[in-house]
């Protein structure tokens, strides 16, 4: 770890991709900048990471450790941790971490979401390996093999659809989500995808690799299973700082302005926290945009402290 700064101009609290890409900005902009990070980005279980121009099958550890590496060189530092609580004051912000507290001048939340899977024993096990969200992360890696599906609500259908893209092997799972609709049934059918209706009640492991899919006694073979998690953005800091929020089709998000302000004076948001849509290029580039946006609002802070001071 770092040596801590005392009074950073950003504090980032989450070093993935969203942090990082900021931090990169801000550091080459020479202000003086601290990523906090615990150290536990989303995509932590997949072997590797894909449609990432230049980066395209590396590592997601491997990453950002490529990204860490880099901001060091601006002068950013790195510190290992994890922030339990943020306060906001008049001057900017403080926060508590494990081993201290550090203030800052604005803070920049970029915690990631984790994801909750269906309660069907071995999901979590082979998460980001046999079982999967993103048909642009991992469709390509399972052409043409037998694709299941494990619905988690009536939006599963897409994404079944939408897979059908990379093989013509789909079974599709209704599962707790219930039966689609007639012309959602018709539209899978039209398409040659299968369905196997039942409660699924586990998957088959062999050798720690999906075979199969139980359902109702029976064992469906698929070589990968697709789902749809309930994404939980890790915003309890911005809850507890009084963010804004909006209720939507997935709950409740913390609200931004375009360049990542949040209504909490000094507090800003980047990432997968604020934004289920953001992988990891999206994620890359909000957070080049949010690290130029921060910079300039502390330009026009720099201009304010500069004015009072000389009167
Ligand atoms: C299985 C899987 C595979 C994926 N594959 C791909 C892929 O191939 N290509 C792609 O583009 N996208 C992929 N994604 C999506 C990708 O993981 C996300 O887009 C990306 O991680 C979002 O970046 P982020 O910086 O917002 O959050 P994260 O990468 O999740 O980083 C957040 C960081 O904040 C830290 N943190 C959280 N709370 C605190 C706290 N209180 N104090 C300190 N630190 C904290 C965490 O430890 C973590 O390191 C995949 C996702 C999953 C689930």
């Amino acid at each position: 770890m770092s040596q801590r700064v005392e009074d950073a101009d950003v504090i980032i609290v989450g070093g993935g991709p969203a942090g990082l890409s900021a931090a990169l900005s801000l550091g080459r902009a020479r202000r003086r900048v601290i990523v906090v990070d615990a150290g536990t980005p989303r995509n932590m279980g997949a072997a590797h990471m894909h449609g990432v121009l230049g980066h395209d099958g590396l590592a997601p550890l491997q990453f950002l450790e490529l990204g860490r590496a880099e901001v060091s060189r601006y002068g950013v530092q790195l510190c290992h941790d994890e922030i339990s609580a943020a306060r906001a004051n008049a001057t900017g912000v403080d926060v508590d971490t494990r081993n201290g507290t550090i203030s800052g001048r604005r803070l920049l939340i970029a915690t990631g979401l984790t994801d909750e899977l269906p309660d069907i024993p071995g999901m979590r096990d082979q998460w980001g390996r046999g079982v999967v969200v993103c048909p642009y992360c991992d469709g390509w890696e399972h052409k043409d093999d037998v694709i299941g599906v494990i619905a988690t609500s009536p939006h599963s259908v897409e994404q079944a659809q939408l897979l059908r893209q990379w093989s013509e092997r789909i079974v599709y799972f209704p599962h707790a989500a219930g039966d689609p609709s007639a012309e959602a049934s018709d539209a899978l059918a039209r398409r040659g995808i299968r369905m196997a209706r039942g409660a699924v009640t586990g998957l088959r492991i062999d050798d720690d690799e999906v075979t199969g899919v139980e359902v109702d006694g029976r064992v469906i073979a698929v070589g990968v299973v697709f789902t749809g998690p309930t994404p939980r953005p890790r915003d309890a800091l911005l809850r507890s700082l009084g963010a804004a929020t909006t209720d939507g089709p997935l709950g409740s998000w913390v609200d931004i302005d375009e360049d990542g302000r949040t209504t909490v004076p000094g507090v800003w948001a980047v990432g997968n926290v604020v934004n289920v849509r953001a992988n990891v290029p999206v994620s890359l580039g909000l957070g080049a945009l949010v690290g130029g946006a921060l910079n300039s609002d502390l330009v026009h802070d720099d201009i304010r402290n500069a004015r009072s001071s000389s009167h």
